[in-house]
């Protein structure tokens, strides 16, 4: 019997998970072993005793908890990292990714896609702000990244083994895994769904978390804002030079000059352009040591009933 993964991070749950392990439950086809990894991202109400009374009862459920919150994406990376399933499907455990799809993305796999992914469709439920700073956000990162993102991407999907553990390799901090794993490849498939409303509590993503996540699946996959420093310096320098030259010709040929005046506005101005042009090309080699040297773990785990 062919064994799946289900991996839901959890974050101040409490309120939502025993009705997701429930509703979880209810759509999980009879022809697979299961393994439930709920991750608790250290949270700061009783989700992980209510994880571990889950488990208790259950012994298809598996927890992972960790030292303290390291974000959403370092809570699915420890899911894939540990889990033993032949394919492992991630969702959020407050029921905005209905559990409804699992059997189509089951499905799927069958027909021998390694990827399922899915897009979250535009509707009411979803406010205007979220759908709006979603929307800006796809248009900057696929503006300023070498990857090309969809817009209303969720982490809500199934991967093969072989993805999984090509996933494993990928130890960087501020990881971002829907453009990493669209990096990886694979055989993909792109399924489109309706988001629910969140069952109880209310969103952890706020909007500095977001203004962070944004720059991380930015930063994390290109170092083109650094170059902008670079262009800045050269069109600062090359209008310092031309600005040089009139200071010059004012110089030499009329008689409106100050004395010192053309020496010391040349000097400073190339000076300044001079340094933006070198900060920039500084920027361009910090990132990339920045990218290569990221080695720190994604996570610290305390406690988890899985062996790694
Ligand atoms: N989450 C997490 N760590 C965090 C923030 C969120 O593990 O620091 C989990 C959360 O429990 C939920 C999922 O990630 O299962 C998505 O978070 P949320 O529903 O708050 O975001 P939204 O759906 O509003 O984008
Ligand atoms: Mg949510």
């Amino acid at each position: 019997m062919k064994k799946v993964s289900i991996i839901a991070p959890c974050y101040n749950e409490s309120q939502a998970l025993t009705f997701f392990y429930k509703e979880l439950k209810m759509h999980l086809p009879e022809i697979y072993k299961y393994e439930i990894i709920l991750v608790n991202d250290g949270s700061k109400d009783d989700t992980l005793e209510i994880i571990k009374n889950i488990a208790a009862n259950d012994s298809s459920v598996h927890f992972i908890s960790f030292s303290r919150n390291f974000g959403h994406q370092n809570a699915l990376k420890a899911g894939f990292d540990l889990a033993s399933g032949d394919c492992a499907i991630c969702l959020d455990s407050d029921l905005q990714h209905p559990p409804q799809l699992i059997p189509l993305f089951l499905e799927k796999w069958e027909q021998g896609y390694e990827s399922v992914y899915t897009k979250r469709m535009n509707h009411d439920s979803i406010s205007f702000f979220k759908k709006t700073t979603s929307k800006m956000f796809y248009k900057l990162t696929n503006r300023l990244s070498d990857i090309k993102l969809e817009d209303g991407v969720a982490d809500f999907r199934l991967l093969d083994r072989k993805v999984v553990d090509a996933l494993k390799d990928f130890t960087e901090n501020h990881i971002f895994l829907r453009a990493v794993i669209q990096w990886l490849g694979f055989k993909q498939i792109m399924i489109e769904y309706k988001a629910a409303e969140r069952i109880a509590g209310e969103s952890k993503y706020t909007i500095r978390k977001m203004f962070s996540f944004a720059l991380s699946g930015i930063t994390a996959f290109s170092i083109k804002p650094l170059r902008f420093s670079i262009y800045l310096g050269s069109i600062i320098a090359s209008l310092a030079f031309l600005y040089g030259v009139y200071a010059l010709v004012i110089n030499i040929f009329t008689d409106r000059a100050i004395q010192g005046w053309t020496s010391i506005l040349m000097s400073v101005l190339f000076i300044g352009g001079l340094n933006l042009l070198m900060l920039g090309i500084i920027g361009e080699y910090l990132g990339k040591l920045f990218i290569e040297n990221k080695k720190r773990p994604n996570y610290i785990i305390s406690e988890t009933d899985l062996i790694g």
